[in-house]
C-alpha cells in the first residue's frame, strides 16, 4: 500500500454515523470513533446518526445493542437518528432492511457487476486447501464468474443454493482517497470477489454498509483503520450503483501500552468497566478526544463542546494512540478535583446508584448481614476497582503460588473467550477447569475469592464475578497474577500448550 497526500472533500450537507455491530460489550473503540464522527458533524453544522449493523445474525444480540446504546449515551454522545429515536431513513437496524439489500443485490446481478456463485462449503474448503498447498494465499478463484446468465438462472431455479459475489478487476491498482492519508493505493489482486448476499438471502457487511450509507445520505465515513482494506470494494460498489461515495476517513486504532491493538486480553475494553471503576463520562470522553488528537492550545482537559468548537480533523495524527489507564485515571482525578464537594457527592451517589448491581449484591449479602451497615463490609468489593491484596493473602495449604498463578491464568483465558457473560457459563468454566486440572473445587476456588473479593470469607465467588462483570473480573484476575509475581514469557508459552489441550468446557452446557 502506498500513500500520497490530497484530502478529499464533499459539498454535501455533512452527515456522519456510528455503525456498531451488537456482538459484545460496548467497546471504548466504538465511543472513540463515535466521538470523532460527532465532533466532525457538529463542527460542520451537520448531523450524527446511529445505525445498528446486525447482519451477523449468529453473533448479534438485543442485549448487546441495548448495552451499546446505553454506554454511548452514558458517555455523553447523542445521535439525532437511530433505532431508538427513529428518523427519516428508518429502520436503522439492518436486520429490518433485508428486502432493501436483496433488491440492490439484484440490481448488481442484472447489470452483470455481480454473479451467482454455487460453491458448496466443501468445494470452498477444497479450493482453499489446494491454494495453501501451492503456497498461495486462499481466495475465491472465480469458478462461477463465467457462467452465462441463462445457466446461472437455470441452476437457481433448480433450487441450487447460491451466494451473490461482486466482480472485481483482476489487475491494476485501486486508488482510494482518505481524508487523513491522501491517496491510498491497493492492488486489485489483493481484493477478493466479495460475497454480497449470503445463501440465506441476507447481506454481508459490505453490501449493507454501502447501501445504507447511500440511502441514509452519509457524507463522511469515519471509521477504524481496520476497514481501509475494504475501501476498494466499497468504492467499486458506489461506482457500480452510480452513486457519489462518501468521503472516507480511517482513524488510527487504539493500542495497548505495548503498542499491540487494544484488546481485552491486556486491558479492559468495555465502557461499562470504566463506568464501574468510577471514571466520569466527561473524563472518558476527554481522554478519547486526546487519542491521536490535540487541541490547538495543547490543553489536556477539555469538554466535548470545547472540542467541537475548535475541531479540525487534520489534527488527527496517524501514529497509533496508546490507551493508557493510568493517564486516564490521572485525567479523571483532574475532573474530580475541579468539582465542588456538593457536585462530587452527587457524582458518587449517581455512580453507586446502579440498580441492577445493587439488587444482585443485596441478594448475595442478605443471608449474611445483621445490620444494614454490614453491607459496607460484605458488599464493598462489588464497587471497588482492584482489591488491596498481597501475595501472602493467597497462601494455601496445598497450592503453591506458582500453581495458583497457573490456575488463575488458565481460567482467565477461558473466561476471556466466553461468548456470553452468564453465571451458568462462569460456573461451567470454573467447575470444568477444576475437573480438568484435577484439583478439588474447594481448593481450586480459594484463590478466586482473594482475587475477586480480597477475602476468603465472602459471598459466592462465581456469582460475584457475574455481578462485577467480565472486564472487572478479568482485570482483578490479572492483578492477582501480578501481585503473585507474574508469569514470565517462557511459563506463558508452556501454559498456552496446557490451555490448547483442555477440553471444550462449554460444550456440554451448550448441547445440553
Ligand atoms: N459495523 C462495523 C463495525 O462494527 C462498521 C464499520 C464502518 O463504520 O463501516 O465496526
Amino acid at each position: 500500500m502506498t500513500q500520497t497526500t490530497s484530502p478529499a472533500r464533499s459539498n454535501r450537507p455533512v452527515r456522519t454515523r456510528i455503525a456498531p455491530s451488537p456482538t459484545g460489550f460496548p467497546h471504548v473503540g466504538t465511543a472513540y470513533i463515535a466521538l470523532f464522527n460527532l465532533a466532525f458533524a457538529k463542527a460542520h453544522g451537520g448531523e450524527f446518526i446511529l445505525r445498528i449493523e446486525d447482519t451477523d445474525q449468529a453473533r448479534s444480540t438485543e442485549s448487546s445493542e441495548q448495552m451499546i446504546l446505553d454506554a454511548l449515551r452514558w458517555v455523553g454522545l447523542d445521535w439525532s437518528e437511530g433505532p431508538d429515536v427513529g428518523g427519516p431513513h428508518a429502520p436503522y437496524r439492518q436486520s429490518e432492511r433485508a428486502d432493501i439489500y436483496k433488491e440492490h443485490a439484484q440490481i448488481l446481478l442484472d447489470l452483470d457487476h455481480a454473479f451467482r456463485c454455487f460453491c458448496t462449503a466443501e468445494e470452498l474448503d477444497a479450493m482453499r486447501s489446494a491454494q495453501m498447498a501451492n503456497g498461495e494465499s486462499p481466495r475465491y478463484d472465480g469458478r462461477y464468474a463465467n457462467l452465462t446468465r441463462a445457466e446461472s438462472d437455470q441452476m437457481a431455479s433448480d433450487g441450487k443454493p447460491f451466494v451473490i459475489r461482486m466482480r472485481v478487476p483482476s489487475d491494476g491498482v485501486c486508488q482510494v482517497e482518505d481524508m487523513l492519508r491522501g491517496t491510498v493505493e491497493i492492488p486489485w489482486e489483493q481484493v477478493d470477489m466479495q460475497v454480497l448476499l449470503k445463501t440465506d438471502g441476507l447481506p454481508t457487511y459490505h453490501l449493507a454498509n454501502v447501501v445504507d450509507d447511500h440511502l441514509m445520505e452519509i457524507s463522511h465515513v469515519m471509521r477504524g483503520e481496520e476497514w481501509l482494506n475494504s475501501a476498494p470494494k466499497h468504492q467499486l460498489l458506489y461506482e457500480y450503483f452510480g452513486w457519489e461515495m462518501p468521503v472516507l476517513c480511517h482513524m488510527p486504532l487504539l493500542r495497548n501500552p505495548d503498542k499491540s491493538k487494544l484488546s481485552k486480553r491486556k486491558n479492559p475494553t468495555s465502557i461499562t468497566y470504566y463506568r464501574d471503576a468510577g471514571v466520569l463520562p466527561e473524563a472518558l470522553l476527554n481522554y478519547l478526544g486526546r487519542m491521536g488528537y490535540s487541541m490547538p492550545n495543547d490543553e489536556e482537559k477539555f469538554t466535548l463542546d470545547e472540542m467541537i468548537t475548535s475541531f479540525d480533523i487534520q489534527r488527527v495524527s496517524l501514529g497509533g494512540p496508546i490507551f493508557d489507564i493510568e493517564k486516564l485515571n490521572w485525567l479523571n482525578s483532574e475532573w474530580l478535583r475541579a468539582l465542588t464537594s456538593e457536585e462530587l457527592k452527587n457524582k458518587i451517589l449517581d455512580w453507586a446508584n446502579n440498580s441492577d448491581k445493587l439488587t444482585a449484591m443485596a441478594a448475595a449479602i442478605q443471608p449474611r448481614i445483621e445490620l444494614l451497615s454490614d453491607a459496607i463490609n460484605w458488599g464493598g468489593f462489588y464497587f471497588q476497582n482492584l482489591p488491596e491484596i498481597t501475595a501472602k493473602d493467597f497462601t494455601h495449604k496445598t497450592l503453591t503460588a506458582e500453581q495458583i498463578m497457573e490456575i488463575l491464568q488458565l481460567t482467565l483465558w477461558q473466561l476471556e473467550a466466553l461468548p456470553k457473560w452468564s453465571e451458568d457459563n462462569i460456573y461451567a468454566i470454573v467447575k470444568g477447569m477444576s475437573a480438568a486440572l484435577d484439583i478439588k473445587m474447594r481448593d481450586f476456588i480459594a484463590p478466586f475469592f482473594i482475587a475477586i473479593a480480597g477475602s476468603s470469607s465472602s459471598t459466592p465467588v462465581m456469582n460475584s464475578m457475574w455481578i462485577i462483570g467480565a472486564d472487572m473480573t478479568m482485570t482483578r484476575l490479572r492483578h492477582a497474577i501480578d501481585v503473585l509475581g507474574g508469569l514470565g514469557k517462557k511459563k506463558l508459552k508452556k501454559l498456552e500448550k496446557t490451555a490448547a489441550a483442555l477440553p471444550d468446557l462449554l460444550a456440554r452446557e451448550e448441547n445440553g
